[in-house]
């Protein structure tokens, strides 16, 4: 198996004449945590939504595993294994924790979320969901009201419904965003636990999340590649830190 498990060739996003993507080429290592950072406008979203099939590209091709998944649809690459944490970040705020972990392992088990399906054949999926509750650290959480969790928990929350469907490449679309200090280095601590194996995508914006987990970095700036790397060599460079300084 090849050790590129996802790779962009010259992608490029136009609206009405607008470039927010301009030929970008990326390759993310299997196994690797690799970042997609950039000042504000880099089009790092927009590359995002063109990843994950939310965006229809202008023009290039994106490969998973070396098949040309350029045309496929959001729900084909999920069933691939590209599970984007944002998706179901939908987290049914009314159930509980345990209740929604449930959720993600029905979809990957390919039977659909069902209201009324009975606590008693869904209670099977228990044990599964506490593992996976264990992993993120949320054991503690299972029984409470979603809605009633700490915003800092909640994705960790939706790292497990991600680990549920069971991911060959996980897209963390800003994990942590809007979190105080301490919360952020719980899911930076969080993400390098779960990578384990596994490979990420993620858009940060935190410096100091990409600086101590990633294996590579790639900085976007107006819709073009300027610079990839390790974090020591994506810091040190001077076009880098000026493209920063500029926004
Ligand atoms: P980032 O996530 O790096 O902040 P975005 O991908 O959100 O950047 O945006 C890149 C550029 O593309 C911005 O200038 C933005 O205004 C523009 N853009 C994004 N989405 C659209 C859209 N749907 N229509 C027009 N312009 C867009």
């Amino acid at each position: 198996m090849s050790s590129v498990i996802l790779e962009t060739r010259n992608l490029t996003k136009e609206f009405k004449g607008f470039t927010a993507v301009n030929g970008v080429s990326l390759q993310v290592q299997r196994g690797h945590i690799h970042a997609l950072i950039g000042p504000n406008g880099a089009g790092k979203t927009t590359c995002f939504n063109l990843l994950t099939k939310f965006l229809v590209p202008t023009s290039g091709q994106i490969l998973f595993n070396g098949n040309d998944i350029t045309a496929a649809k959001p729900a084909q690459i999920a069933r691939m294994g590209v599970i984007r944490s944002f998706q179901i970040s939908a987290v049914f705020p009314h159930l509980t924790v345990l209740q929604n972990v449930r959720i993600g392992l029905q979809r990957q088990l390919g039977t659909s979320f069902n209201f009324w399906q009975s606590e008693r054949s869904l209670s099977q999926l228990n044990g599964r969901a506490m593992e996976l509750l264990a992993e993120v650290d949320l054991t503690e959480f299972a029984d409470t009201v979603t809605v009633d969790m700490p915003y800092g928990r909640k994705r960790a929350l939706e790292i497990a419904t991600t680990l549920a469907m069971e991911p060959e490449l996980m897209l963390l679309d800003e994990p942590t965003q809007g979190m105080g200090h301490e919360d952020v280095h719980r899911v930076t601590e969080l993400i390098k636990k779960v990578s384990v194996g596994r490979t990420i995508l993620m858009v940060e914006h935190n410096m100091k999340v990409v600086s101590g987990i990633c294996d590579k970095i790639s900085v976007l700036q107006r819709g073009a590649m300027l610079a990839e790397g390790s974090y020591a060599e994506v810091s040190s460079n001077a076009q880098v830190m000026e493209a920063y300084m500029g926004s």
